[in-house]
């Protein structure tokens, strides 16, 4: 299977300055960036399918780092289905789990949790809803896993824990469990700010956050209760390398107060803008553009910044070869368009603008999903696509 994206206009190469590739095309095969040049020295004839972005603007497709999947392409939170798919059309062609949480009558003993983050991850390996990748299968922290669990979990293939559901009885008894994961390998996220759901715990301050060390602090900006400023300012200039998620479903004026401090301290790799959704805040498929166009009309975010923070940034912190438009990625590729109606011209121009970008091309794993996203408006320039072969999926 072999994709080409011609006459690609500006783009973003998912580093921290958003750096536009060396030429106006992109060749993925099988599922695989494997070549970037100029248009010219592409042979239509030779690739399954032909795609001409007229000049619009080609980034690397999003990774949302807060995400709430359970099984299948259903969220019983919302009781919605299809809802993975449809966060394809706002541009997610990846999302990270922030914990099964929400699978009804979820376990809470030791060998439940471990059963339930096993499963998560297993289920999602081959399953891609609308070829969405859903990194699955992150373990809820509770009392009484040990570091041998932590290690069983591993090898199982589990490598995503979250903090801050559990049964403990102060958030302090967090923390050597919080290590324990971490030293086994696992990527930890632990819940900042006030409790999310009914019967979660005492608020999770920045001190515990700080003792425990985690590799994320989860929607520092509220889930959706936000810390104070002065927390904001200690998790930005204490918090050495906690990664600083920014999520939709949070307190807008604490993201941007954070982005400001981070941007000061020099601390924008650490950056990363989420959804936090399905939450109790809903399913927004458009969320994480939402939180884009936020950051960048209202807050102190570049575009280039926003889609950073979005693609590259994420991939960084989680050790993922995704989330750039380089030789050797995944070919999870966007086309994105100032959208019809807009005053602005392009992509970029709408960020800052405040509008939401439209969605003009979703390629992932190298296949083209659609020339239209159904959530965004149209583009300005839609783009065309000159299929070769009938595809076989
Ligand atoms: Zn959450």
């Amino acid at each position: 299977m072999s994709t080409a994206i011609i006459n690609i206009g500006d783009s973003h190469n998912g580093n921290q300055a958003g750096t536009p590739i060396v030429g106006d095309a992109i060749i993925a095969n099988d599922g695989i960036i494997a070549w970037i040049g100029p248009s010219s020295d592409v042979h239509p004839d030779e690739h399954d399918i032909v795609i001409d972005a007229r000049g619009i603007t080609a980034v690397p497709g999003f990774i949302d780092s807060h995400f709430h999947s359970t099984f299948g392409d259903y969220t019983p939170r919302q009781q919605t289905v299809g809802f993975i798919e449809s966060y394809l059309h706002g541009g997610t062609t990846r999302t990270i789990s922030a914990s099964e949480v929400h699978v009804p009558g979820r376990p809470r003993d030791v060998i439940g949790v471990k059963a339930l983050a096993i499963a998560a991850e297993r289920s999602f390996r081959d399953y891609r809803p609308g070829g969405v990748t859903v990194h699955a299968g992150s373990v809820v922290l509770e009392p009484g896993l040990t570091a041998e669990d932590f290690r069983e979990l591993r090898e199982a293939g589990v490598w995503l824990a979250k903090a801050g559901f559990g049964a403990f009885a102060s958030p302090r008894d967090y923390v050597p469990v919080v290590q324990a994961a971490r030293q086994a390998g696992l990527v930890v996220m632990f819940h900042s700010g006030g409790g999310s759901i009914p019967g979660s715990q005492e608020k999770i301050s920045v001190d515990v956050l700080l003792e425990a060390n985690p590799n994320v602090a989860g929607h520092i900006n509220g889930g959706p209760t936000a810390l104070s400023a002065e927390e904001n300012s200690r998790i930005v200039s204490d918090g050495t390398d906690i990664a600083l998620q920014l999520v939709q479903a949070g307190n807008l004026r604490s993201a941007i107060h954070i982005a400001e401090l981070a941007l000061k301290a020099d601390a924008f790799p650490r950056v990363m803008i989420a959804t936090d959704t399905p939450t109790g805040t809903g399913v927004i498929p458009l969320g994480m553009l939402r939180s884009m166009a936020e950051l960048v009309s209202l807050g102190p975010l570049t575009p280039r910044q926003a889609i950073a923070s979005s693609t590259g940034n994420v991939a960084d912190v989680y050790g993922l070869s995704a989330g750039r438009l380089a030789v050797g990625a995944p070919a999870d590729i966007l086309l994105l368009d100032a959208p019809l109606g807009s005053t602005q011209p392009d992509a970029l121009t709408a960020l800052e603008f405040g509008d939401i970008p439209a969605v003009a091309a979703a390629i992932t794993q190298g296949e083209l999903r659609f020339t239209k996203s159904r959530n965004t408006p149209p583009a300005k320039r839609p783009v065309k696509a000159r299929i070769n072969r009938v595809l076989q999926q």
